[in-house]
């Protein structure tokens, strides 16, 4: 019995060790790969994998933008859609419609407190790798930004101290811009990325392919790329979010794909970056129009927007109370589509049937770092 122990322990010992040993010879796989990990959540998506190329720290998408590829991981393995009511109008036909970020992902949007104070440096390299020509285009394009949005926050001046820049362009040749982002392939004239950073911030980097020194679109180029590093995606693809209150067609849009040159914002471009960046959300709140019991505890809420064409709205969030004016919950809701008035229509379900309530609405920008007022009071029995 005690020579059993004995071997009983020797060859749990051996195990052990031989276990030990084998797990230092093999280390355990990995279960998935990072890229796999990737395209996996792209395809999920419903991104075509043909867009896609991962770079070592880059996801290129579309040719022309993409993400940093750190940042995508950590919205892969962290980011949670936010939650509200009523699912996005259903978008799949194809159209030229604006495009903006996908699924609500309210954190890839620049914050509202940076977006009106945008630093962008440029490259000694633009110039003698590019030409003079795209120096002069970056800062019209810029002014652009600037000045040919009405009601827009997105405001952006040059700084010459590099660490001070939000973003940074630069020749694809330069070796102080990261790697994969040099060297563009030779159908690609310029190339930014989506924001994904939880502090708000664009998108830093812009390349300009230095084979492309008598391109005749520089300005529009750089007006589109900008629009990358905002958060917008390519106008008349599928990518992205249709943005609601933009045209169903808009060949000139600076977010398109096409050929279009002309240096101008569309007025779909504009009320896209009106939704994301208002200039100013306040004061005055939505206007409730009516308040229905429409049975099983379901109120239906009626607003406009009287502020619709300077701040449009991306959401509006309702705060419910008894009558008595203690709060019980509040809800988000997309401002989608209004109707021929200009009215908009939002349901709230699981009411206890029976209770009388108060209601008040307010509207918010795509990031909800902007709101108005809140409406007054509206009451409803149910
Ligand atoms: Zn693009």
């Amino acid at each position: 019995m005690k020579r059993f122990k004995f071997f009983l322990a020797l060859s749990i010992l051996v195990t052990m060790v031989w276990y030990s040993c084998k797990q230092d010879l093999y280390l355990p796989e990995p279960s998935k790969t990072e890229d796999q990990e990737i395209l996996d959540f792209l395809t999920a998506q419903g991104i075509d994998l043909n867009d896609v190329e991962i770079l070592d720290s880059f996801v290129v998408y579309q040719d022309d933008a993409g993400w940093d590829k750190a940042a995508l991981l950590r919205n892969i393995r962290e980011g949670a859609d936010p939650v509200y009511e009523l699912p996005a109008y259903p978008d799949s036909a194809v159209s030229d419609r604006q495009r903006g970020i996908p699924n609500a992902n309210l954190l890839d949007a620049v914050a509202i407190n940076r977006v009106n104070n945008l630093k962008y440096y440029i490259r000694g390299s633009v110039q003698s790798d590019c030409g003079a020509g795209w120096v002069t285009a970056i800062g019209e394009a810029m002014n652009a930004w600037n000045t040919g949005i009405t009601n827009s926050r997105v405001h952006f001046t040059q700084t010459m101290i590099l660490s001070q820049a939000d973003i940074i362009v630069g020749s694809d040749n330069d070796m102080r811009m990261p790697s994969d982002r040099r060297n563009l392939p030779s159908n690609v004239v310029a190339r930014a990325g989506f924001p994904d950073d939880e502090e708000g911030r664009p998108y830093k980097y812009v390349s300009i392919n230095d084979a492309y020194s008598g391109w005749s679109s520089k300005m529009k180029t750089i007006m589109h790329e900008v629009g990358h590093c905002l958060g917008y995606r390519h106008t008349g693809t599928l990518d992205g979010q249709h943005i609601p209150g933009t045209p169903s067609q808009d060949e000139h849009s600076i977010m398109n794909t096409g050929d279009n040159m002309a240096p101008y914002f569309t007025a779909g471009d504009q009320t896209a970056v009106r939704r994301y960046y208002p200039l100013n959300m306040g004061p005055t709140p939505p206007t409730i129009v009516s308040a229905t019991n429409v049975g099983n505890g379901v109120a239906r809420i009626k607003y406009s927007n009287p502020l619709a064409a300077t701040n449009p709205y991306s959401w509006v969030l309702v705060q419910k109370f008894t009558t008595s004016g203690v709060f019980i919950e509040s809800k988000y809701f997309l401002s989608d589509y209004p109707d021929g008035n200009g009215v908009f229509t939002l349901y709230w379900y699981n009411n206890i049937p029976g209770q009388t309530y108060k209601f008040r609405i307010a509207g918010l920008n795509f990031r909800r770092d902007a709101s108005t007022n809140y409406s007054g009071y509206v009451t409803v029995g149910l």
